[in-house]
């Protein structure tokens, strides 16, 4: 038989990079169906950025995350960008066609995937967003172009928040309304879905959670987070004390992962396999 010492090469570039666990998520998959892949976690500073994508086509590779603080200036080094990368206005994902690199945004598709399989089209919905990052910039654009009825952004920073439902109105005609957070949000029964995709509660601060009100919420509101670590935040917990539904951050970081998977490999992502090792690595 004949021998093939070589690997194909996918990986992440950030700065910093050394706490992303992405790759033992990704090598788990690798693993589990035979593939010799490798996935390399890379620091590059921001000014190497450049450098470090021409190495990134000189050595072939098959693809590239993109993470902190990269996700934005990549855009400029691409050859070509998918819709959604572009009306989020980020790219965390670039895959290949032939000597071509396209910029994606696997954030937003990941939370997706997570609602429907917790058993929620956002077509119609009326869905509150909490937070006007780069992650609640990526989720509210997939909403919206998932049909979703309306979008409440809901932010600290006036600027952010209002800017976020500017581009969303225009880029996706999306109904999107801002509401500054000046006091506790009181989750109605008109609404569907909370999300909070702001960085409150990750750890290490733990003890912190977005100061919302549950109670006059819907029995079957479903409550979102995207803090991966630690999945059980206490938004979560106490939505599930409630007996609300919930969706954890960490759904929503092994999809936007297998989602990846399958834009450079061509194949079904393991989802279980690259699930279990994403919760070994947060010591779950
Ligand atoms: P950004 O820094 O772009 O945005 C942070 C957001 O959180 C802003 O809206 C900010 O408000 C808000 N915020 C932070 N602290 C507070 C506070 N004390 N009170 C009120 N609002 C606050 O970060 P990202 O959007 O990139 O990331 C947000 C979170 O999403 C992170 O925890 C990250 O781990 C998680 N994430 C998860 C992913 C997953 O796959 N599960 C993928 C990507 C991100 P303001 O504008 O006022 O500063």
């Amino acid at each position: 038989m004949a021998v093939n010492y070589k690997y194909e090469l996918v990986g992440v570039l950030g700065y910093p990079v050394a706490e992303n666990p992405t790759c033992v998520m990704q090598e788990a998959g690798f693993a589990a169906l035979g593939l010799q892949w490798r996935y390399l976690t890379m620091e590059v500073k921001p000014k190497a950025l450049p450098d470090a994508m021409r190495g990134v086509r000189a050595l072939g590779m098959r693809g590239i995350n993109l993470t902190i603080p990269h996700k934005v200036a990549v855009m400029a080094l691409l050859d070509d960008i998918a819709p959604d990368a572009k009306m989020i206005g980020a790219v965390n994902t670039v895959r290949r066609e032939g000597d071509r690199l396209i910029g994606e945004n696997t954030d937003g598709k990941g939370f997706l995937r997570g609602l429907r399989e917790s058993g929620i089209d956002p077509r119609g919905k009326r869905i509150v967003v909490l937070g006007a990052g780069g992650a609640a910039r990526a989720i509210t654009v997939e909403l919206a172009l998932a049909g979703a009825a309306e979008l409440i952004v809901i932010n600290r920073s006036i600027d952010r928040g209002q800017a976020l439902v500017a581009d969303l109105k225009s880029r996706t005609g999306a109904n999107a309304q801002f509401k500054p957070w000046s006091a506790t949000v009181a989750i109605g029964p008109e609404t569907d879905v909370l999300v909070n995709a702001t960085s409150i509660g990750l750890y290490p601060d733990i003890d912190a959670t977005p100061d919302v009100d549950l109670k006059s919420a819907r029995t079957d509101l479903l409550v979102c987070d995207v803090i991966p670590n630690p999945p059980e935040t206490r938004l979560v917990q106490a939505a599930r004390a409630q007996g609300l539904q919930t969706l954890t951050g960490l759904s929503m970081l092994v999809y936007q992962g297998t989602i990846g998977f399958e834009m450079w490999t061509g194949q079904p992502a393991p989802e279980a396999a690259m699930k279990r090792a994403l919760e070994q690595a947060f010591g779950l």
